[in-house]
Parts: C-alpha cells; structure tokens; sequence
C-alpha cells in the first residue's frame, strides 16, 4: 500500500457487506480507510428486505442496526450500480486496494425430477422475491391453485407456507406491497401439502418459526400418524438429545393431539395444512403441460441419519408446487465460479481460481462464500474471517492508479449511471414509511426500480 489509506470496494449491501465494512472500521490497524458499498438494487440490506418474510418483524428489525452502520459515514453507498455493467473489475482494481464480493445467494437450486418445468411449478426464491417487492420480478403472481405443494423441510419451506395459507388481511399490518395483498387476497388455497424427505427429528426448521406456523388463524395442522411410528435408531440415539429436536418434537406432538381433539369434536378449518415426512419426490404429474400432482415415493430411515427407498409410491394431487431445497448463488463476471456448490471458490475468504491458485485482491463473505445456509447472525464471524485474511494480505493489495474518492462519482457519473446515495435512500426509506403511515400501515414498500431510483434521486 503507497499511501496511508486503504481503499475497499464492498459489492453487495446485504448484511454480509454491511458487516464486512463495520468490522473493517472498527478493526485494528495503523491507516485509514474508504470503503465503497456498491449495490445493484437502488435500496440496500439484501436479503432482509427482499428475502425475510414480511410477517417476520424481529427479524426486519436487523435492518436498524444495519442502517447505523449505513449512516456512521464509514462507508459510501452507490446503489442501483451492477457489478459487471456499470462497474468491471478493471475499474475495481484502477480505484481499489481490494474487493469483497458478498453477492449472496438468491437463486433457487434446481430439483432433477420430471416434470418440474411444467407450469405451476415454482422456486422458492422467485415466490419470496415477489411478495417482498423485489424490482426485478412481475408484478403479478399465479395464485390460482386449491391444491398446492412444497417441497423441503427448511425454514424457507415455512416461510413461503406461511405465506400461501395465511389469509391476507392478517399480512395487512406488514409492509407488503399493495399488488401483493391483492393477489394474497384472491389465493383459492384450502389444502397446504408440505413434504420432507426425512422424518420429523430431522426437519432444518428452527422451533420458533415452526410454532409460528401452528398459530396461523383459520388453519389445522393435519398430520399423518404413519410418520411417528418408525423404528429409527439414529433418531432416538443421536437426535433426540439435541434441544432443538426435542422442542419440534413437542410443538408436532402438540399438533397431533389436537387433531385428535378436532376429529373428536368434528371441527374443522377453512384451510389446512398437510405436513408429509418421509416422503421424497420423484415427479411432478403434468396434465395439459400443467402441475396436476406430486409423486413422492415413502422413505425409510436407513439407520445413520439417511433414508432408503421403499418402493411404495403415493400422488398427492395439486394444480402448483414450490420447491425450497435451498438457494443458489450466481456467477459473478471475470470471477471464478463453483458450479457444484453455486459458490465463489475460496479458501477462508480468498478467493482462488477453479485450480486453488490464490487470486490477489479478491476476498469473499457470506453466502456467496460459504455457501446458503445459517442464520443472519452468522455472517458476522464469516465477515470477520475474511477480514482477519484481507489484513493479513497487506503485501498482496492492488496498487490503485486512481485512489481519489471522487473518482468513483465522476466514473458513474460519466456513464450515466443513476446511482443512490444514502441520503438517497433515506429519502426512499421515509417515502415508503409515509405511505404506509397515510394507511396505518408500518410501510409500503415502492416496488418498480424506476420509481425507487427517481424518489432516492429527488427527481
Ligand atoms: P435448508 O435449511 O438447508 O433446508 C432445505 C430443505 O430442503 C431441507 O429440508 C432438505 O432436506 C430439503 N431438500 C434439499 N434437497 C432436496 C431434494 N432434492 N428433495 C427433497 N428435499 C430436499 O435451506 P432453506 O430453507 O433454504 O434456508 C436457508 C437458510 O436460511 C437456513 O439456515 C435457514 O434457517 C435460514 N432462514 C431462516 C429464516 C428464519 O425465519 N429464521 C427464514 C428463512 C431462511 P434434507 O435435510 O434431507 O437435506
């Protein structure tokens, strides 16, 4: 490093860049530094504004601390900026010491079973992106199912049943956009068909978002007693000591019994939702190019926490279904991709190329590192791993031939680029909270890019 100051480019604002950036300005160290967020969405926070559930009010709340971070001065935000696009790495490397990529993960992984392109078919991640108002998506969403499935056993399988069997004037007091209250309010759903490939000690649900899920109003959880009574060793040895298991164990058994007291009482909701274990799919049942049902194939615990096949096949007839089995990153232009994993390869956050070959200047945090898993809290140690090697690699930095702050302005600028500004999305972020106010609603989220971009703009 030439002079005093270190520059770093942070690409992507989710809360994986926004820590990386705190921790950096509050590391120890003997010179300054300028950090630049660059975002491509003219808003910043990732997957807290576009990927948590807008039902999930404490878990929205980390934007408040994110945005102090934001607003330390610290850090520059340039929203609306596509890495790639409006931004290469010939320029990171013209202006920056060094770049972190926290691009995340926002695609959903592919499930190889015929049928899945039919339509009615869906990802996750394209549902969640949709009613949390994400510019890039239609504005409009297909709610026409009575019968609907999802497949996978993960907390984002909860979130998006959630999602679909509520009634949409229990949303209302979210921040969801008015297009997504309309056509919450027009779903059809009276049956919620949610399938795990394995039993019920071995859901990756959190119990605190699968008792949620039991309190929905004007919904009976229906389970089927068939997928309690497997003799299964790696269950009562291994699982049924994790704290985790045992309390998921009691909120399902809880559901059970008062099943029994509803069959007993002949009470019965206006939806209902079907929680499936043991019960792997094999194929989507097309009619007429559309999702008719789903074939699953019962499983067997194998006795080291895996499954075996048993050759006895069910279909569960539905009109639409929607696979959470986990997300997926996105390549990055002139950066090494893991296809496999959907990751950026690297060793601690240094990144390397597909032969393990450091790549000087490139580092990586959060999912686009480790891959889409764990809770938002664990980007933080992620982050400071990374940092702990950018630090280390003071004699391996680029040398910037521009390292003048007001280059990055000007470069964009030039290129007709609208970026956003923090005070940009301050502008924004008190727009969408007065129309939701003018409401009695805690926002409305502006939704078209255009318009995010012009109201930050002040144009
Ligand atoms: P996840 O927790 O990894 O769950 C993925 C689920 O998909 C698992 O049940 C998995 O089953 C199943 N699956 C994978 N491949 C499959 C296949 N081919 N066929 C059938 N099932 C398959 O992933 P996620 O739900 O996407 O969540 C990602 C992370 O975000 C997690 O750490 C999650 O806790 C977090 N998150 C948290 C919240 C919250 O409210 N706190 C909300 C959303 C997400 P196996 O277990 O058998 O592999």
């Amino acid at each position: 490093m030439s002079t005093s100051t270190m520059r770093l480019a942070i690409v992507g604002a989710g809360p994986a860049g926004i820590y990386a950036a705190d921790l950096l300005s509050k590391a120890e160290r003997d010179f300054e530094v300028e950090i630049d967020l660059f975002e491509q969405l003219p808003a910043p926070y990732g997957l807290v504004r576009y990927g948590v559930s807008p039902d999930h009010p404490r878990i929205k709340g980390i934007i408040n601390a994110l945005r102090d971070v934001l607003d330390s001065g610290i850090i520059r935000y340039f929203g609306n900026v596509r890495y790639g696009e409006d931004i290469t790495l010939a320029d990171l490397k013209k202006h920056y010491h060094a770049v972190i990529f926290s691009t995340g993960a926002i695609r959903d992984a592919g499930l190889d079973v015929p049928g899945i392109d039919a339509a009615g078919s869906y990802g996750a991640a394209e549902f969640v992106s949709w009613f949390d108002g994400h510019p890039d998506v239609p504005r409009t969403w297909p709610l026409e199912a009575r019968e609907v499935g999802v497949i996978g056993n993960g907390n984002v399988a909860l979130d998006i049943s959630r999602m679909l069997i509520k009634h949409a004037d229990d949303l209302l007091p979210t921040e969801i956009p008015t297009n997504v209250y309309e056509g919450l309010k027009a779903n059809p759903i009276e049956e919620l068909h949610l399938f795990g490939r394995r039993g019920p000690k071995y859901v990756k649900f959190t119990p605190l978002e699968l008792r949620e899920l039991g309190e929905v109003r004007d919904v009976d959880m229906v389970i089927d007693e068939r997928d309690f009574d497997r003799e299964d060793a790696y269950a009562d040895e291994v699982l049924s000591k994790n704290k985790q298991v045992l309390v998921m164990t009691r909120i399902m058994d809880k559901w059970r019994q008062d099943q029994r007291e509803r069959e007993a009482n002949g009470e019965r909701a206006s939806r209902r939702l079907h929680m499936h274990f043991w019960s792997k799919p094999v194929e989507v049942v097309v009619e007429d190019g559309r999702v008719a049902g789903l074939k699953i194939e019962r499983t067997a615990p194998d006795g080291n926490g895996g499954v075996i096949d048993t050759g006895e096949f069910e279909v569960i007839p539905m009109q639409s279904l929607y696979r959470a089995i986990g997300y997926f990153g996105s390549p990055l232009d002139e950066i090494p991709f893991d296809e496999q994993r959907g990751v950026i390869p690297n060793e601690q956050g240094r990144v390397q190329d597909l032969a393990g070959e450091r790549i000087p200047g490139v580092y990586a945090t959060g999912w686009i590192k480790r891959g889409p898993i764990g809770l938002i809290g664990h980007t933080k140690s992620d982050a400071m791993e990374t940092l702990e090697c950018l630090l280390e690699d003071r004699d391996s930095w680029w040398q910037p031939e521009v390292p003048q702050a007001e280059a990055i302005p000007a470069m964009l600028h030039a290129r007709e680029v609208p970026y956003t500004t923090i005070d940009g999305w301050h502008r924004l972020d008190e727009h969408e909270l007065g129309l939701g106010a003018a409401e009695g609603r805690t926002r409305i989220k502006v939704v078209p890019r255009d318009e995010m971009t012009r109201i930050a703009r002040g144009e």
